[in-house]
């Protein structure tokens, strides 16, 4: 069967390879489920996998199949799966215990304090961007069927609520705390996915990107689910907080680094920042007021988190609000599905838009391998 996959660490080496179709016995104790592959979304992680900034290939293998962000059918189970059926649908979580951090034995290992960890389409097990995959029940999701269209957006929202969750469960220091203002700054999917998220817990939300906002589609859907949306080019985050007030809380999914010191100085007393970029490069910044900065945090006791990955739990909080923004907004989803490419044959239309996302106006990219 097809598969897209890189040499890792060699820059534009994406190109399709043939392997094994996997089995259902593959996985030893009768929990193996096998699903054939709907759609995989595009990332800027595959994007940098494939300049060759990072990606490991399973051990004795030269190649890395690609694919993180997953939706597809099950076809097959072993016999002692009980929850799932041929023809649900599911989405495959990324990360997989690797056996030696004690969050990696207790089943958390989106929390793994081990330097070699395993994650499907990134670090040394294969991804998803092929035809069919063999997975552990353990580490798939059921999505509902009326949800199949929009069901390759969970992976990338399981990141948001992990965020989220974090920010809550620290936030439980606090013996009431009512936040009512978010800000989101980076509108890509990631950041159109937290807009969606903090909007159906009733916060006020406040978004900011690089582009004006004329004729923008990321700006015109934060206005369609009730957030605002202002390019940074003509408000700075800074501003924003004198504008609209300082934010009980703020979700970074830039990639830009040096913002995080303008967003610690945005945050409300008792906030909370959280840091999802995963910033590759080596940017240095200066001129930080550090001093106006670790006053601030101490005397209004406020609070970053950096946060990666997602556990199972994040996925099916994702479920939850997958459903309520349909019910709410019926379509919204939908529409950032900007640009579907028709088979894996066709992978490098993907990276074509990975790499010149600004000129497609791409929201999120995804290869349709087959029909939901
Ligand atoms: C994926 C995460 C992963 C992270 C770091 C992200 O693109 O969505 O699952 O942990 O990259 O590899």
């Amino acid at each position: 069967m097809k598969a897209v996959a890189v040499i890792p660490n060699r820059s534009n080496s994406v190109h399709l390879v043939e392997i094994d179709k996997p089995g259902v016995n593959d996985i030893l104790d009768g929990r193996g489920v096998l699903v054939e592959v709907i759609s995989v979304g595009a990332c800027g992680t595959d994007r940098e996998i494939n300049n060759g900034e990072y990606g490991i290939a399973p051990q004795g293998s030269d190649v890395l199949v690609l694919g993180h962000e997953n939706f597809g059918r099950v076809v097959e189970v072993g016999r002692n799966v009980t929850e799932f059926r041929p023809g649900n649908y599911v989405v495959g979580t990324v990360r997989r215990p690797s056996g030696t951090s004690i969050y990696d034995k207790i089943g958390e290992q989106d929390f793994t304090t081990d330097n070699t960890y395993y994650e499907r389409g990134i670090s040394r097990l294969n991804g998803y961007m092929t035809e069919y995959y063999s997975e552990h029940a353990d580490f798939l999701v059921q999505v509902p069927a009326p949800f199949a269209e929009i069901g390759v957006l969970l992976e990338p929202l399981s990141i948001v609520e992990k965020g989220l969750k974090q920010a809550s469960d620290i936030q439980e220091r606090l013996k009431i705390w009512k936040p009512k203002t978010a800000a989101v700054l980076g509108t890509g999917s990631v950041g159109l996915l937290a807009v969606m998220a903090l909007r159906m817990r009733g916060f006020t939300v406040h978004a900011f990107g690089r582009d004006a906002r004329e004729g923008y589609l990321n700006a015109e859907l934060c206005e369609a689910i009730k957030a605002t949306y202002d390019s940074t080019a003509e408000m700075p985050i800074e501003h924003g907080a004198k504008m609209y007030g300082q934010f009980d809380l703020i979700f970074e999914c830039t990639g830009f680094s040096p913002i995080i010191f303008d967003a610690m100085q945005s945050l409300n007393e008792n906030g909370i920042l959280i840091l999802a970029s995963v910033t590759g490069g080596d940017r240095k910044t200066n001129e930080v007021p550090s001093d106006r900065i670790n006053k601030m945090f101490v005397l209004g006791n406020r609070a970053m988190v950096g946060t990666v990955n997602a556990g199972r739990e994040h996925f099916e909080m994702g479920v939850k609000d997958l459903a309520l923004c349909e019910a709410m907004y019926p379509g919204w989803l939908g529409r950032m599905l900007t640009h579907k490419i028709n088979g894996l044959e066709n992978f490098a239309e993907a990276f074509e838009i990975l790499n010149n996302s600004a000129k497609y106006k791409a929201i999120k990219s995804y290869i349709e391998v087959k029909k939901a």
